[in-house]
């Protein structure tokens, strides 16, 4: 029998609803609170902020399943289903027993998953007479996809990205007002917000939340204009379930299940896509699947954070949420995994790591550059630096099945693609990449701005 490398899925077989694990979780995520007076917020009390739809769904924990808008569907079509790929010459590579499945969200042209959220979030907008939203971006991927979903549904975008990235990675700004959307390196003098955090710090290089404070501003300032938001959030990993649950059907394809899934994380939206669909059958049918998230080393909030309220900002603009945090202040080093330069992680995913239902793990960079090198020369794609993460926890279990002999099913996200990355690549190649380490001592500070309660 030849060997399958590809499982793909018609177009008639996408899945037509979003899984909303929130409905199913023993323990639910705590409510995100209101900053003054501490009372858990309403939906209704985000409407300022989000689109009315995105801040039902985010505190939504009664429905497991929320129907994909026709609208939606059809533009899913341009570029879905994704495929699911075994990765052979990588387990040979390694020699490993294991098999590997990697499920390939690059293959759209923006490049990353981050597009299966942007297009219901510009949708929901449209569809209650919003003109204009806006958003902070990391490495480039989510302002590229917001950019290109707001042109979709004829919305303005204006997108705030992280100033360090957006000199070291110039491509996807140019992508983003190739769409039509304007650009900004944060922190600019353009809101407050940035303009005292300039104050404090002229040379600060900029994060995601500094990023997400000018952004919170323009929204609440802009008359008709919603903010949105490409991680972190609840409702953002209820859109990126269509990756798990094509994924789903497709293992079915390959008569496997994993037993480990694993994805990397900045804020949680493509684990929690790949994962929580796999991770209801753990919940409901006794399924014993381990659960992996690969973050920095140098921004470890899964495996030295603490779960406390904290601020999803740097300048304290959201909500309290409930989660795993460096302290909302915390400066991560310049890592080329812009993607996962965030200081905390979702509430979802929080409750599920206090619960321990998932682990995390830590990955040097030149570790995760050395793992998407090995990556690139088996398999033939050049993966984002922020999967390499994902792709280097891969080859570590991979290489424990070498050890014991188990011959695991190992499934991975590709969560997106390094073309627009290669800077990065030719600084690994040319030996000018280091290591970052962060001390207990530098996490005990920044924690110490997470608010009293
Ligand atoms: C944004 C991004 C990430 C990290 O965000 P999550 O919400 O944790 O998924 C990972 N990979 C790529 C390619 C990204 O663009």
């Amino acid at each position: 029998m030849s060997k399958q490398k590809k499982f793909i899925l018609q177009e008639s077989e996408i899945p037509t609803q979003w899984y909303n694990i929130q409905a199913d979780m023993v323990n639910k995520p705590m409510p995100p609170l209101n900053p003054a007076t501490h009372q858990p917020l309403k939906a209704e009390d985000l409407f300022p902020i989000f689109a009315e739809e995105c801040s039902r769904q985010e505190l939504d924990q009664t429905n497991a399943w929320i129907d994909i808008p026709e609208e939606v569907q059809d533009k899913y079509r341009f570029y879905r289903s994704t495929p699911l790929v075994r990765a052979y010459e990588l387990e040979k590579a390694l020699d490993t027993p294991a098999h590997i499945y990697f499920k390939n969200e690059s293959t759209n042209p923006l490049g990353s998953h981050k597009v299966n959220s942007a297009l219901p979030q510009c949708y929901y907008c449209k569809q209650q007479g919003v003109t204009n939203v806006t958003t902070e971006t990391g490495a480039g991927q989510w302002g590229a996809a917001l950019s290109y979903a707001a042109r979709v549904f004829g919305l303005e975008a204006a997108v705030y990205q992280v100033k360090i990235t957006l000199q070291q990675k110039p491509y996807r700004s140019i992508m983003m007002r190739t769409f039509g959307a304007t650009v900004e390196g944060s922190p600019s003098m353009s809101t407050r917000a940035g303009k005292n955090i300039i104050t404090r710090d002229p040379m600060h290089p900029g994060s995601l939340g500094t990023a997400i404070s000018e952004a919170i501003e323009l929204a609440m300032s802009t008359p008709n204009c919603k903010y949105t938001l490409g991680s972190v959030l609840s409702h953002v990993t209820l859109h990126q379930s269509i990756i798990g649950l094509e994924a789903e059907k497709q293992m079915e394809m390959a008569g496997e299940y994993p037993d480990t899934v694993i994805a990397c994380f900045g804020g949680g939206s493509n684990f929690g896509g790949l994962a929580f669909p796999f991770l209801r059958h753990n919940i409901l049918d006794g399924k014993n699947t381990e659960f992996i998230a690969a973050e920095p080393a140098s921004c470890p909030k899964l495996t030295r954070g603490k779960f406390e309220y904290d601020f999803g900002d740097e300048a304290g603009y959201t909500p309290l949420l409930p989660m795993f945090t460096l302290g909302h202040d915390f400066k991560p080093a310049n890592i080329h995994a812009g993607g996962l330069r965030y200081h905390g992680a979702g509430t979802i995913v929080s409750q599920l790591l206090k619960d321990n239902l998932m682990r995390g793990v830590d990955i040097p960079q030149l570790e995760s550059f050395e793992s998407g090198m090995l990556f690139a020369r088996t398999e033939g794609i050049i993966p984002a630096p922020e999967s390499c993460h994902a792709i280097a926890a891969t080859i570590r279990e991979a290489l424990k099945c070498k050890e014991s002999g188990e011959q695991k099913v190992i499934l991975f996200n590709l969560s997106g693609h390094g073309l627009i990355d290669m800077p990065s690549y030719d600084s690994f190649i040319n030996g000018d990449l280091r290591n970052y380490t962060i001390t207990d001592e530098e996490i005990a500070k920044s924690l110490s701005t997470v608010p009293k309660m």
